[in-house]
């Protein structure tokens, strides 16, 4: 009985549980969107990177009758769906084993930005971007992980229309097209607004054809983690939802794989 009583109590307290105001308590379970791509050999990685390698070691029944399975696995940290700590462009900053579990949970905001984005690849999401959405939705709230929906998810893992080149290589850097966020829209974001992470379904933070990284930059001076390339972020409505961003804990990372989910109230 008391654990029940302490079930309810939880239930009524979430903020996701939609008790006040005399809304009847759903008993329906919160759904979850899982916002990461999987690694295999066609994961995406900047040019210069190698790819996901995943290496067989076992796969069958052993001489003792049971079944064995096991394999090994080579990254960069920095490719596929995965978190930028604030070390990536700080010498000062936080590694990713560092990062406190409060800083990656977080209520979420999502920003559509895919008509300007599909348009021009080449589009800077500006501070214009983010004023709008907070004229339909409201400030965008304390500790919010942002996340900016290009709509280039959908191009994935097809390198040509993701990312604009399919070349591997330094050379290739220079063909990069994609959207990003504007250095100026990422110093807003850190100043004007008190934000846990900003994170976007392409790449990187700075568009394709950045060469200075300077919203990296920005972003990670002022302690902000950053997500790239996020999966469905369609599937999110514009607020009202949870992020869940936990990456692999590497000692001394600048960054690593992550696993990021969006907790959504029940219907
Ligand atoms: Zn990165």
């Amino acid at each position: 009985m008391r654990q029940t009583a302490i079930g309810i109590a939880l239930l009524i307290l979430s903020p996701l549980g939609i008790g006040c105001g005399g809304t009847p308590v759903s008993s329906e379970p919160p759904r979850y969107v899982d916002l990461s791509h999987a690694y295999d050999e066609d994961t995406v990685f900047w040019p210069t990177e190698d790819g996901f390698v995943l290496q067989q070691e076992a796969d069958g029944w052993t001489p003792k009758g049971y079944w064995y399975s096991a394999n090994r696995f080579e990254s960069a940290e920095h490719g596929g769906t995965h978190l930028d700590a604030p070390r990536h462009f700080s010498k000062g900053g936080l590694t990713v084993d560092a990062l406190p579990i409060k800083r990656l949970i977080g209520p979420g905001v999502r920003i559509d930005i895919k008509a300007a984005c599909l348009e021009n690849r080449d589009h800077l999401i500006n501070v214009q971007d983010l004023k709008n959405w907070e004229a339909a939705h409201g400030p965008i709230p304390e500790g919010a992980l942002v996340l900016l929906e290009t709509g280039f998810a959908q191009f994935w893992p097809d390198r040509i229309t993701y990312m604009g080149t399919d070349q591997r290589g330094v050379e290739a850097v220079a063909a990069l097209h994609f959207p990003g966020l504007d250095p100026e829209a990422a110093r807003w974001l850190a100043e004007k607004r008190q934000i846990r992470a900003v994170g976007l379904d392409t790449p990187s933070i700075d568009r394709g054809q950045s060469s200075d990284f300077l919203s990296h930059r920005v972003l990670a001076a002022a302690g902000i983690s950053i997500f790239e390339n996020l999966a469905r972020l369609d599937a999110l409505p514009p607020k009202h939802f949870e992020v869940i961003a936990l990456p692999m804990k590497i000692r001394g990372g600048s960054g690593a794989p992550l696993r990021i989910v969006a907790r959504l109230p029940a219907r």
